[in-house]
């Protein structure tokens, strides 16, 4: 303090009316204990509505006991509003301050230092923003307090200047401490306490303000939901402690890989959402998902002991005001989109259309019905003949068929996303294990036999979320226990290419306990995913399926019938069964026999029946055959009307 303001300091106390005698003085310190006592006598609660209740009892208080203080205010600014903005006042109007939109000069430097600082209002050096105040107070206070990027500044008024001294500023570091607090509880409320990143409440309240600012500045918003692929296989492998790590790593690594003004929030296990704001065009924010994605494939974590991992995200994307929905229509969009960017492979973004709408309800309602079917027991399966190259019939696959209540049975292809769904595809995929194993068993039973006098063998298609649910295995092992004349090396499981592509190592390892409990292992389709060779080199199988699409054009195609003949070559190197499906024709056949194909499966034989038609089949068959030379198969024993697909 300067000597003339020292000077007139003290002018001014000895100026003070008589209520600031020691007696009033004493009386307004215990005023200023009791309007702490009684805000803290309220429980101190997170909150994040409008105002703080504590810094609002506070306010509140000051101003009803005190005889000096007349106006009492709160004011806070954080990153997503830079500029001071008073949450609750008292004794006054909110609209009296004038508060500056950059936080330059003395107020930055209040809230930069955190000390308390007074100002005379009719001093020529007092802040322009509280001059208004002059009608109502002589003097004024300023708190600041706050946590990180979420910064608050206390206002309290008194009626005559020098009062503040003769209290002591001390008085209110109470105050600064409380502010802390309740900003803290704040931070608390609106952050993910793993990473620290915004959680759901904060980001709902960010996406509504830069819906608003993207409409009135006319640019586009990107609103993204993102989850982990295979997030789950690192919680349940390496236990959840390494999970936090991988989450609070993989939340630094996405938010160095955005722009700052960008919005990154933890809203729910190993999901993440995402605001791309201000943007010029959709190819830039499609740039920006596609650096995200690569950022997140390209870290390897390190987990201790344990080998080092990666894992890759999926991206659901909807641009506002391409999609004019409301903050809650924009996240269902992004969620749908992200649906499909999982179902699309995973590793990848996918922008909502309307069409996908249609689609994902299409597949909702697909899933409700086979749900249905299945509690009322209108599942079945009906089997497919396979046999090798020679004709001699070696076993059936099982093939899921859905009974409608008028009757007509349905294929997968029209109830596809249930087998795959949620909730529903374990206890589909237990419905057929258990089917399929009751009908083997009934086949010993009967004492049914093929030619070669072979166990009948069986094979199950397995989804991938059966497939790696982590009680998969349980449930095989409880099937192959309650039906013990099943011969497990009779029983085969085919996976197809989507349960690799989501989790490699966790396939591999289920494949291997499977052939532990002498169950055979096959690939089905094989062909038709980007990554068919690696899988069959990593992992354990004894069988593979040609995809029927190479098989159908193989005699017109010579690049189809060249994929058949590397995968026939591939496969009686590493020494594995070849099943060609969708063999129609005498053509088919022939060919096959000449790339060296071990088995087939197709309408030639038959289509698939339900397991009643079998012994008939087999029977008419076996008849037809001997009509014919040794080692040719007999085309379609069933053409005469037998079965119940065409
Ligand atoms: P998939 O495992 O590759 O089964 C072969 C599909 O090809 C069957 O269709 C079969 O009816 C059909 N097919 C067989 N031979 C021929 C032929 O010569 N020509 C033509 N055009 N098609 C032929 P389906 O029964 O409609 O099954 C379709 C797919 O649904 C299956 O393909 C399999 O991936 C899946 N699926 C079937 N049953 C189950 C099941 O119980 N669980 C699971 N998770 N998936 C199943
Ligand atoms: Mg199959
Ligand atoms: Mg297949």
């Amino acid at each position: 303090m300067t000597t003339t303001k020292a000077r007139r300091a003290r002018a001014r106390q000895d100026a003070l009316p008589a209520i600031l005698d020691q007696g009033s003085i004493d009386d307004e310190r215990m005023t200023l204990f009791r309007v702490l006592q009684e805000a803290l006598a309220e429980p101190v609660t997170k909150g994040r509505g409008a105002a703080d209740p504590l810094l609002r009892r506070i306010c509140q208080g000051l101003v009803r006991n005190s005889r000096m203080i007349r106006v009492a205010c709160y004011l806070i600014v954080d990153e997503e509003r830079p500029v001071l903005t008073p949450e609750f006042t008292a004794g006054m109007e909110a609209g009296l301050l004038r508060i500056p939109r950059s936080l330059a000069g003395p107020l930055r430097e209040t809230l930069r230092d955190r000390r308390p600082s007074l100002h005379v209002l009719d001093d020529p050096g007092a802040p322009v923003w509280l001059r208004a105040l002059h009608t109502l107070v002589a003097e004024v206070v300023l708190f600041p307090f706050g946590v990180a990027t979420l910064r608050g500044v206390g206002v309290v008024g008194v009626a005559e200047a020098g009062f503040l001294s003769r209290i002591g500023l001390d008085y209110f570091a109470a105050f600064t401490n409380l502010g802390n607090l309740a900003l803290n509880l704040r931070a608390q409320a609106l952050h993910d306490a793993l990473t620290g990143l915004p959680n759901r409440g904060l980001y709902v309240d960010r996406l509504a303000h830069a819906r608003a600012s993207a409409r009135r500045r006319r640019r586009l918003l990107g609103v993204a939901l993102l989850d982990l692929d295979g997030f789950k296989q690192i919680n349940d492998r390496h236990g959840h402690g390494a999970g936090d790590l991988v989450l609070a790593r993989l939340g630094r690594i996405m938010r160095d890989a955005m722009r700052p003004t960008d919005t990154l929030a933890r809203i729910g296990g190993d999901e993440f959402a995402l605001l791309f704001v201000d943007m010029p065009c959709l190819g830039d924010i499609e740039a920006l998902c596609v650096r995200l994605l690569d950022a997140l494939r390209s870290t390897r974590l390190s987990l201790g002991e344990a080998a080092d991992v990666s894992l890759t995200g999926s991206l659901g994307l909807t641009v506002y005001p391409l999609d004019e929905g409301d903050p809650e229509t924009l996240m269902r969009h992004a969620d749908v989109a992200l649906y499909a960017a999982k179902a699309g492979g995973r590793d990848q973004y996918h922008i909502h259309s309307l069409d996908l709408d249609r689609a994902i309800d299409a597949d909702f309602r697909a899933t409700e019905v086979a749900r249905r079917a299945l509690a009322e027991g209108r599942m079945c399966l009906y089997y497919q003949p396979i046999a090798t190259i020679d004709g001699d019939v070696v076993g059936f696959e099982a093939l899921l068929r859905l009974v409608r209540e008028d009757g007509t049975v349905l294929r997968p292809a029209s109830f596809g996303a249930a087998l795959d769904a949620a909730g529903l595809a374990r206890p589909l995929g237990r419905f057929v294990l258990e089917a399929a194993a009751c009908q083997m068993e009934a086949w010993v039973r009967a004492g049914f036999e093929l030619e070669a006098r072979r166990p009948v063998r069986c094979s199950v298609n397995i989804s991938a979320a059966h497939l790696l649910n982590a009680s998969f295995l349980e449930d095989l092992r409880a099937i192959l226990s309650a039906h013990p004349l099943v011969d497990p090396a009779a029983f085969e499981i085919e996976i197809t290419e989507s349960a690799p592509l989501r989790d490699l190592e966790g396939v591999r390892r289920t494949l291997t306990a499977c052939q532990k409990l002498r169950i055979r292992t096959a690939l089905d389709d094989f062909g038709t995913g980007y990554a068919s060779l690696t899988h069959l080199q990593r992992l354990p199988v004894d069988t593979i399926k040609i995809d029927q699409s190479f098989v159908r054009d193989m005699a017109d195609d010579p690049k189809d019938h060249a994929i058949v003949s590397g995968i026939t070559h591939v496969a009686y190197r590493l020494g594995l069964n070849v099943v060609a499906e969708g063999v129609e024709t005498a053509a088919h056949i022939r060919m096959l026999k000449a790339l060296g194909c071990s088995c087939v499966q197709g309408y030639a034989l038959a289509k698939a029946m339900p397991a009643a038609d079998i012994p008939r089949w087999v029977r008419r068959y076996a008849q037809r055959r001997r009509a014919w030379p040794r080692g040719s198969i007999v085309m379609r024993a069933d053409k005469g009307g037998n079965s119940r697909e065409d």
